[in-house]
């Protein structure tokens, strides 16, 4: 694992031309030097240095980065500034510890014994009805009750899981699926979405038991001793025989890019044999004769938000928007700025509120233009971000994956056949 002396070069190469500053949404909303990747760098060279100390103050300049790498786009030098501020934020949390309510984020996720908790918590409250009275109790509040509205359409499940007909022959593929926690603890549509979509098309994903979460926030947060942990764990269950192995959240597909620097040895060859295999969902259907029913249409306008774990980690662009447009009766509309980062961007929404929500606004405000009354994207915490730009904008709009949107129609052809 790389550490932030083994950067210095790279750093040394940033020649303050400025062009990060152009399209850093951080540095869009503050204006602030010490939030774009040129004012880091000049931070981090001070330290590389010794003229300057990690300290609290520097953690708060670290913290002010999404990690989104939009800036990789403009910099003439090449510098990898998502890299070298998580290696910063590494060394940071060495020296000072860890941010309180950082360090209790990554608690809750670093356990499955918690994640069963918050599942057991989370279905009373959802089933017994108390979601209904904290949802009035928000409208009432106004910008008070924001994040309970917020909170409760992260908990709305548009697809329930229902054993589909399938309109395929048997593939024979060894598929693995991972779901991520948020899939596995809090809101199972986009997992169910997929199984019905993949069993539809002839292939029987497995689910190993007991996966643990990605980890892809305890490392933006520089906590690597838990990423490697929870790396580990996800490893260790998964065969390396497999032919695919498809996760459909954004973050969780770009947590396996990062397993193999983890660790060394037999570990290393396994990691780095899962991460060949793995795909985004979007890729893998883009690949198959998928079936896409011919009587039968969703009456939608939809517009596509590009989460940075998968355009920019990834490099799915192309196939959820194709996606998308086979789907008979979808109106598509490309909205402004749609790579652009939510404003979510892990425990960043959590820890630089303020922030966070400007930049979900300017989002939301995108997607209100485009006209589409449906917005789809393939990133649990990207729906986060959306759900608060829409929110902050007093608009509703269904969130959901492309995937999802396909199981509608696969349950719709059902429901009239
Ligand atoms: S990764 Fe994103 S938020 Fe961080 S400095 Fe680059 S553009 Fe700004
Ligand atoms: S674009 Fe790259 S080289 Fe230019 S100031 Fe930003 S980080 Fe430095």
């Amino acid at each position: 694992m790389k550490q932030l002396k083994d950067y210095s070069e790279e750093i040394y190469k940033c020649t303050k031309c400025g062009f990060c500053q152009a399209v850093c949404p951080v540095y869009r909303e503050t204006g602030l030097e010490t939030t774009v990747s040129r004012g880091k760098f000049t931070l981090l060279h001070g330290i590389l240095t010794g003229k300057v100390e990690f300290s609290s103050k520097i953690a708060k300049y670290l913290d002010m980065c999404l990690g989104c790498k939009a800036c990789y786009d403009f910099c003439p030098s090449g510098i990898s500034a998502e890299e070298i501020i998580t290696a910063a934020r590494a060394e940071n949390n060495k020296l000072n510890g860890i941010n309180l309510l950082k360090r209790f984020i990554i608690w809750c996720f670093k356990s499955n014994m918690r994640l069963r908790l918050l599942k057991f918590t989370l279905n009373i409250y959802k089933k017994t009805g108390l979601r209904h009275i904290a949802g009035k109790l928000a409208d009432k509040l106004g910008k008070l009750g924001e994040p309970i509205s917020i909170f409760n359409l992260q908990l709305k499940e548009n697809i329930e899981y229902k054993k589909l007909g399938p309109a395929r022959e048997k593939t024979g593929l060894k598929v693995v699926y991972f779901p991520g926690c948020i899939g596995n603890y809090v809101n199972s549509s986009a997992k169910n979405a997929v199984v019905m979509v993949l069993e539809k098309n002839g292939i029987e994903a497995q689910i190993p038991e007991n996966l643990s979460c990605c980890g892809i926030s305890s490392r933006s947060a520089g906590d690597m001793d838990t990423f490697k942990m929870l790396a580990e764990k996800n490893i260790s269950l998964i065969p390396d025989d497999i032919d695919y192995l498809v996760t459909d959240c954004a973050s969780c597909g770009s947590a396996w890019e990062f397993y193999p620097e983890l660790f060394e040895g037999g570990l290393n060859q396994k990691a780095q044999k899962l991460y060949e295999k793995s795909i985004n969902i979007n890729k893998f259907l883009d690949r198959i004769d998928l079936y896409i029913p011919e009587n039968i249409a969703l009456e939608k306008t939809v517009t596509y938000h590009d989460p940075c774990h998968l355009a920019r980690f990834q490099y799915v662009t192309k196939e959820p928007r194709r996606l998308l447009q086979k789907i008979p009766g979808i109106d598509y509309r490309e909205m402004q700025e749609a790579d652009k980062c939510c404003g979510a961007a892990g425990t960043f929404c959590i820890v630089k509120p303020g922030i966070s929500q400007a930049i979900s606004k300017n989002k939301a405000q995108n997607i209100l233009d485009s006209g589409a009354d449906v917005v789809c994207t393939s990133c649990s915490a990207c729906k986060i971000g959306i759900s608060q730009g829409l929110v902050s904008l007093n608009t509703k709009k269904q969130v959901a994956s492309p995937v999802e949107l396909l199981a509608r129609l696969y349950i719709q052809e059902e429901n009239t056949s």
